[in-house]
C-alpha cells in the first residue's frame, strides 16, 4: 500500500519533497506559467501546517548533468515565496555542505528549495550515492511529482528507499484516479485509444482489453488494424511489423466478447500538410491518399458507443488534431466523452492538449499531468517512484 501524507508525522522534521517545478520559461528566464508551482501548494502547505520543514527538490529543463545558468531554480523560489506568502530559501546546489547547513537551519514555517537536480548527471542515472547525499537534507520523503514517477531517478526512487516516505496530494490524486479505472470500473467501461503509433499503445491495449467492455481505436494506429483486416489504407501510417499483433488483438477481442471499434470512414489528404485538400473517404482508402482523421460515420458510431458509459479512459487523438482540417474527429469525441457524465480520465500530453483545445477540461473527472507515467499505469506497471512509497 502506498503511504499517504496523513500516514506521516512531520512535526519538527525536515521533509524532502520531490515536486515538479519544470515550468516553461521565456528567453529571459521569466516563468510563463506558474501552474505547476500552484499545484504543489496543497502538499507544501499541509507539511508546513503539520510543523514540518519542506526541503523541495525539482528538475528544470534538460541541463544534462551540467550547471546551466538559465536553468537555475531561483525564479521558482521567488514565485513560490509569493504564492505561499512566506519565505522560501534557496541554495545553489542540491547536495553538499551548503544544502545540508541550509536545511538544518530551517525554522518553523520556512521552506527551502534546493538547486536543479539535473545539474548532476547522477540524478538521471539513479545513482545510489547521489540519493544518499540528497537524503542528508531531510528525515522524511514525500513524492508529489507524478510526471516523473515512472523514472528510476535518484530523487524519485532512490531517496524513498532510505527514509520513511509517502505520496503527496498530487501523486495520490493521480494514483486514485487510475486505480478506480483499472481496479473497480463502473460499467460499461469504454477505452478510447488514438495517436500515432500502435507500438506505443500495444502494452496498454493488452492490459486494458480484459478490463473494458468497448475499445475504440482512432488516429494513425487504426490503419495497422484495418490493413490486417484486409482493408486498403492508401499511404496512411502503418507499422507493418505489428500486423500479426494487431490480428491477435482483434481475435482476442472477438473471443472474449469485447466490442472493438475501428474507423469505417476517414478524412484523407494527399499529403501530411495543413493545407492539403481534405476529402471524406470510405473504409477502403484509395492508393494516393492518407487517412488523417476519422470520418463523419465513424464519429457518429464512436459518439454513440460512448453514450451510457460509466467509466471512460481516453489516451491519444483521433487524427492530426493540430491541423484544423483534421481535428473534427478528436473534438467530437472529446465532447462526447464530456457529455457521458461517466468517471472520465484523460491521459497523455496530446489528448490533454486536445481536451484543452476543445474546452472540456472542467467536465472531466481527471486530467492526468503525466504522459509517460499515465501510459505506464495503463500498461499495468508499478511506477518506480511509487514502488518505494510503501
Ligand atoms: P501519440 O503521441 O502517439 O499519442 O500521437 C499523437 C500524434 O499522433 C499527434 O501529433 C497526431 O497529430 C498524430 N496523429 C493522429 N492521427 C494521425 C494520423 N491519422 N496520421 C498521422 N498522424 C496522426
Amino acid at each position: 500500500m502506498v503511504k499517504k501524507l496523513s500516514d506521516l508525522s512531520f512535526a519538527g522534521k525536515r521533509v524532502l519533497v520531490r515536486v515538479d517545478f519544470n515550468v516553461p520559461l521565456d528567453a529571459s528566464g521569466r516563468i510563463l506559467s506558474d501552474a505547476r508551482i500552484r499545484e504543489s501548494l496543497p502538499t507544501i502547505q499541509a507539511i508546513l501546517k503539520g510543523g514540518g520543514k519542506p526541503v523541495l527538490l525539482s528538475h528544470l529543463g534538460r541541463p544534462k548533468g551540467k550547471v546551466v545558468e538559465s536553468l537555475r531554480l531561483l525564479p521558482v523560489a521567488k514565485r513560490l515565496s509569493e504564492l505561499l506568502g512566506s519565505p522560501v530559501l534557496y541554495v545553489k546546489d542540491c547536495i553538499g555542505p551548503e544544502a545540508e547547513a541550509a536545511s538544518q537551519a530551517l525554522t518553523k514555517g520556512q521552506c527551502l528549495l534546493l538547486e536543479n537536480l539535473r545539474f548532476h548527471d547522477a540524478e538521471e542515472a539513479g545513482d545510489a550515492e547521489f540519493a544518499k547525499a540528497l537524503a542528508k537534507n531531510g528525515e522524511i520523503f514525500v513524492n508529489d511529482a507524478f510526471g516523473a514517477a515512472h523514472r528510476a531517478h535518484a530523487s524519485i526512487s532512490g531517496i524513498g528507499r532510505l527514509v520513511p516516505s509517502a505520496a503527496g496530494f498530487l501523486l495520490q490524486k493521480e494514483l486514485d484516479a487510475f486505480a478506480r479505472v483499472l481496479n473497480e470500473p463502473a460499467r460499461p467501461f469504454v477505452a478510447i485509444l488514438g495517436g500515432a503509433k500502435v507500438s506505443d499503445k500495444l502494452p496498454v491495449i493488452q492490459n486494458l482489453l480484459p478490463k473494458i467492455d468497448t475499445l475504440i481505436i482512432g488516429g494513425a494506429m487504426a490503419y495497422t488494424f484495418l490493413l490486417q483486416m484486409g482493408h486498403k489504407v492508401g499511404t496512411s501510417l502503418v507499422e507493418k511489423d505489428l500486423l500479426p499483433e494487431a490480428g491477435r488483438v482483434i481475435l482476442q477481442a472477438k473471443n472474449s466478447g469485447k466490442r472493438l471499434l475501428l474507423p469505417v470512414d476517414h478524412i484523407c489528404a494527399a499529403a501530411f500538410k495543413a493545407d492539403s485538400p481534405a476529402s471524406v473517404q470510405p473504409i477502403d482508402i484509395p492508393g494516393s491518399l492518407m487517412g488523417l482523421d476519422i470520418g463523419p460515420k465513424t464519429i457518429a458510431i464512436y459518439c454513440d458507443a460512448l453514450k451510457g458509459s460509466k467509466t471512460v479512459i481516453w489516451n491519444g487523438p483521433m487524427g492530426v488534431f493540430e491541423m484544423d482540417a483534421f481535428c473534427k474527429g478528436t473534438e467530437a469525441v472529446a465532447h462526447a466523452v464530456a457529455a457521458t457524465g461517466a468517471f472520465t480520465v484523460v491521459g497523455g500530453g496530446d489528448s490533454v492538449a486536445a481536451a484543452e483545445k476543445t474546452g472540456i477540461v472542467a467536465k472531466l473527472s481527471h486530467v492526468s499531468t503525466g504522459g509517460g507515467a499515465s501510459l505506464e499505469l495503463l500498461e499495468g506497471k508499478v511506477l518506480p517512484g511509487v514502488a518505494v512509497l510503501g
